[in-house]
This record gives structure tokens, sequence and C-alpha cells, in this order.
């Protein structure tokens, strides 16, 4: 890996071809897995740079890390064993009684995370609707609010959040922020150039893209105490990336740009299509005109908007149940960000304290030929609302 020799060289280029990885030895093209847990020290008994022991990482999680790094534009980037490990570290990191500003609605397992630390009193939360710097800007407090956590598009309701002013915002009041854009990767939305501190990612979705991996990212425009320490979290619970996932991710990672057009190409298709679709009471899609965040949005994600988009079903909630049940094409299956496309009910999945739309259906669009996914989906809608008209006449 010469990243100098390729720093002309666009980052698709650079992407595909791993760094221009070349092993010498062979002239293989791609990395070999470096398994091992250990390393032996030298014959002076010194410890051989940079690694002695697994959880400090290794050769084979190192240059995932810099592929991501690349895109990022950061100065590093720190690979955990899920996206939970990566946002648990940061969380972690924070000083007893930090006061953090985070959206009311986000990826459900994240909010759970910074909710169980309130609860046992190690931090103070305050909440903003996502998307509204008006209310983020109310709910920050000068030199005292130390992460403002954005996630956009905000999951599963596809709500966008400028990252520049919220960057403003947070480093205003002496903050770090944090941008948590899983739904829109680095090809699109290169949120520390826009003003994040730390770009966070769930590289289990588009980053490695085939459903076989789970791994968190973590990268940062500018190292310092607060990274080392964050190093130290992952280095202390063991949740560094394994190699063989990182192998994978290095693997997934060769096609990011590639898979990204066609599945944001995919999802306007379906996204205009059924916008109308009378069964339909509203398509969420940053990359309609109709939505709210349309024009941030084609700022922040270079015009491709992504995969990801809702649908809310009109009927009952156990009509937008049926309409997961129904599909042959999509899989009924939590997760995003994969080749192939996914379905699901979201109030099954994030519980009834969670505030989602009884008949919100969260879609995962792949990479499939696009006319499949539509009449599949047009077949389980129908399927399902015919259901409804039956009961009516019994
Ligand atoms: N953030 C977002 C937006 C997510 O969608 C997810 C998972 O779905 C996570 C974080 C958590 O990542 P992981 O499942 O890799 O732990």
């Amino acid at each position: 890996m010469d990243k100098r020799a390729n720093s002309k060289l666009s980052l698709q280029t650079r992407l595909a071809q791993a760094l221009r990885f070349l092993d010498a030895e062979t002239g293989s093209v791609v990395p070999a897995i470096q398994p091992t847990a250990t390393y032996a020290r030298d014959e002076n008994y010194n410890v051989r740079k940079p690694y002695w022991y697994r959880r400090d990482g290794n050769q084979t999680t190192s240059h995932a890390e810099a592929l991501i790094s690349e895109l990022e534009l950061a100065e590093e980037t720190f690979l955990f064993s899920s996206g939970m490990s990566a946002a648990t570290a940061v969380i972690d990191h924070l000083p007893a009684g930090a006061h953090v500003v985070v959206p009311k609605v986000m990826y459900h397992g994240v909010l759970a995370q910074f909710q169980r630390y309130e609860a046992f009193q190690r931090l103070r939360i305050s909440y903003y609707n996502a998307g509204d710097l008006k209310g983020m800007a109310k709910a920050v407090e000068i030199n005292k609010t130390c992460l403002v956590w954005v996630e956009t598009p905000n999951n599963p309701d596809w709500k966008v959040t400028d990252i520049r002013a919220a960057s403003k915002i947070a480093h205003n009041s002496g903050a770090l922020l944090l941008t948590d854009c899983t739904g829109t990767p680095p090809c699109m939305t290169q949120a520390l150039e826009l003003g994040a501190d730390i770009s966070f990612h769930s590289a289990t979705k588009y980053l490695n893209g085939h459903s076989d991996v789970s791994a968190g990212a973590l990268s940062v425009r500018q190292t310092g105490k607060y990274w080392e320490e964050i190093f130290n979290i992952r280095k202390l619970q063991g949740t560094v990336l394994n190699s063989f996932d990182a192998w994978l991710l290095i693997r997934g990672l060769r096609t990011l740009f590639l898979r990204v057009e066609k599945a944001s190409s995919n999802a306007m298709v379906i996204a205009s299509h059924f916008e109308k679709n009378d069964a339909i009471e509203v398509v969420l899609y940053p990359g309609l005109e109709s939505h709210p965040d349309h024009e941030i949005a084609k700022i922040q994600t270079n015009s491709q908007f992504g995969g990801m988009m809702s649908l809310i079903v009109k009927g009952t909630e156990q009509t937008a149940i049926d309409v997961a049940k129904f599909c042959k094409v999509f899989y009924a299956a939590t997760s995003l960000g994969g080749v192939e496309s996914l379905i699901e009910h979201r109030k099954t999945v994030s519980g009834d304290d969670f505030p989602v739309h009884p008949c919100l259906l969260r879609l995962s669009i792949g990479i499939e030929d696009v006319d499949d996914l539509i009449i599949d989906l047009e077949q389980a809608i129908s399927r399902a609302t015919k259901k409804i008209s039956n009961t009516l006449e019994n």
C-alpha cells in the first residue's frame, strides 16, 4: 500500500484497488488475512511495533481502516466489532455527568445505550427533533455540552440534518459533533469535510455491503487526547474488529461506489413509483422533491440520496405487517445497506416505547433489477390491502 504514490488518483480508483495493494513477494492483488492474536518480541526482547497483541489491532484491520480514512478524508479511523461497540466507546469516553444532545428519533439501539448511561447517572441528555436546528440550538448548554449526536438521514424517518449548521451549533457551545451517516456512506456524504469532528458508521451496512460482517467505524478530522481515550476503551474492552471481518470489509469497500450508485438509482425509481400508489399514505425518501429536506439532502449526498426509505401504508398496523410478510423478492429482515433488498415493519423491531408510526415499513433497496422489486411490492401491497377490504365486507 503506497498512499502517497496514489494521491493523484481518484478516490474511486484508490478504493477499487484497495489503495493499490500489491504483495511484493507473490504479486497478489488481494491482501492476505493476518489472523495472529500475538506477536513474538524481537531478538533484543523488544516489542515489534506497531502491534504486540490482538486487542491493539493488526495489519488487516489497519488496512480496512486506511481505506475508510481515505473515503472520509480522515486523519485516522478505528474499526470496532459492531456499530454499537463503536458508538458505546464514544459514549463511554465522556466524563462523568457529561451533557449530551441527541435526536428524539434515531437508531433505537444507540438511543437505548444513551438512556442506559443516563439511568445510572453517568450523563445527562437533552433532545431535539431530527433535522430541527433551532431545537438543537436550544438544547445545547454553553460550555457544558460535551457531545452533539446527529443521525442524518435519521432512522427510520429519513429526516436530514444540515451537518455544516449543526457543527456551528456544537462548536459554539464547546461540544464535539458526531455524525452517524450510516444511511449515506462517505462516497456520498463526507461528514468531516462538512464540519463533524467524529464520523461514525455502522460498517455492517453500506461500507461492507454484503450482510456478512458486523463492524463499526469511527473516523476523525483531528486526533487528540480524546481519541487516545477511545483507542484505550477499544483495547480494554477488546472490541477491535477481527481480522476475518476486516478482510471481508476490504473486499466490500472495493465496490462501494458501484453498489451505492445502483441502490440509489433503484431507490429513486421505487420512491417515485410508490408516491403515486393509492394504498400508500406517504413515501419518506429525501430524493423526492416533495420531501421537506430535499434541498439540503441534494447538497449533502452529492445528489444520490441513497437506498433507504420508508413507506407509511394506509390501513392498520396489521396491513403494514402483511405487506412485509407477503413480499417474495424483498427479504423480510432487519439491517440495511446490503446488495439484497430488505423490508421491515419497524415498530415490531424497535418496540412499543419507540416513537415510530405503526404503519411504517422501512425499505433498504439493493442492487437487484428494479422492476422485480416494484412488481414484488405491488403484489404484496395489493394482497395486504385486499385483505382489509375483505375484512370490511365480511
Ligand atoms: N446506527 C445506525 C443508523 C444503524 O442503522 C445501526 C444498525 O442498524 C447502528 C448504528 C448500529 O450498528 P450495528 O448494528 O453495526 O451495531
